[in-house]
């Protein structure tokens, strides 16, 4: 049987990555609201609020119809305010769970951060099993992990399917933040410094193959997995006695 076709809710929809995911839906004709404290595009129906307001994101979710969340709103990683990363990414994480559960949302997309498990030191040869650090690198990325974790956590909570991305850094058109960052350091000649021996490596990912991501985990969330090729099946059965 088809899974039953979602009504998506953006939830950060007129960020950076948001906005994309957002166009991705309406190319392939899929019915989505965006929810933001922030206006900037009149294509789809808005919802103004701060996610930390339980009362906000539910009355959103009603009013539209939500069935599906994706939830990519944060402060940005860069400024310096650990009481706002808790009150939004924490706070306003569980404030998006408890009202996705009061109004029978059945899938939540969360977009946490590969920064999660990096503590400063390198890391090589892992998979998405690697524990979060003891030591957090920063009061952004402990928020992020805080908030992945209760994202996991809720997963079948009254019926609600959770899954979390990990991103590294994202690059693309409508980037508001990379590439200013970059021009600025070029503009106070600040481009003679090395870190490092000149080797490191750090992960990007084009925004487009990142709102891509999102689409998919929202569609896998309820596809059943496929049956196993009958060889592997058959591997499995006991041998017979004769
Ligand atoms: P962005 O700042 O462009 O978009 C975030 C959106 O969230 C904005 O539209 C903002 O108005 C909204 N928002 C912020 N606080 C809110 C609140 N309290 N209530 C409602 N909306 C709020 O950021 P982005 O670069 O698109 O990042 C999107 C997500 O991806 C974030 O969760 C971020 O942590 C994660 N991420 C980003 C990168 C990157 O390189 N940009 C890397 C890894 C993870």
């Amino acid at each position: 049987m088809a899974p039953t076709k979602d009504v998506y809710m953006v939830v950060g929809g007129n960020g950076f990555l948001g906005r994309h995911i957002v166009q991705q839906l309406l190319e392939r004709g899929d019915i989505v609201s965006v929810f933001d404290i922030v206006e900037r595009y009149n294509d789809v129906s808005f919802y103004s609020g701060d996610i930390s307001d339980q009362e906000s994101v539910a009355s959103a979710l009603r009013k539209s119809g939500a069935t599906c969340i994706i939830h990519t709103a944060s402060p940005h990683a860069t400024i310096n305010n650990p009481a706002l990363f808790q009150k939004v990414n924490v706070d306003g994480t569980k404030a998006i769970i408890a009202a996705a559960v009061e109004t029978g949302v059945r899938k939540l997309v969360f977009t946490s951060s590969a920064g999660v498990v990096f503590n400063g030191n390198e890391i090589k040869d892992v998979d998405e099993r690697i524990a979060f650090p003891d030591v957090p690198m920063d009061a952004y990325n402990d928020s992020k992990a805080k908030a992945e974790v209760a994202v996991i956590e809720a997963n079948g909570k009254g019926g609600l399917l959770t899954v979390a991305l990990r991103p590294a850094g994202i690059f693309g058109p409508g980037d508001r933040q990379v590439m200013t960052g970059l021009h600025q350091v070029y503009e106070r000649g600040q481009t003679h410094f090395q870190i490092g021996d000149n080797t490191n490596l750090f992960d990007w990912t084009y925004v487009g193959n990142v709102a891509r991501a999102h689409l998919l985990a929202a569609d896998k969330l309820d596809t059943p997995p496929p049956a196993p090729p009958l060889s592997a099946v058959t591997e499995k059965l006991p041998l017979s006695a004769d």
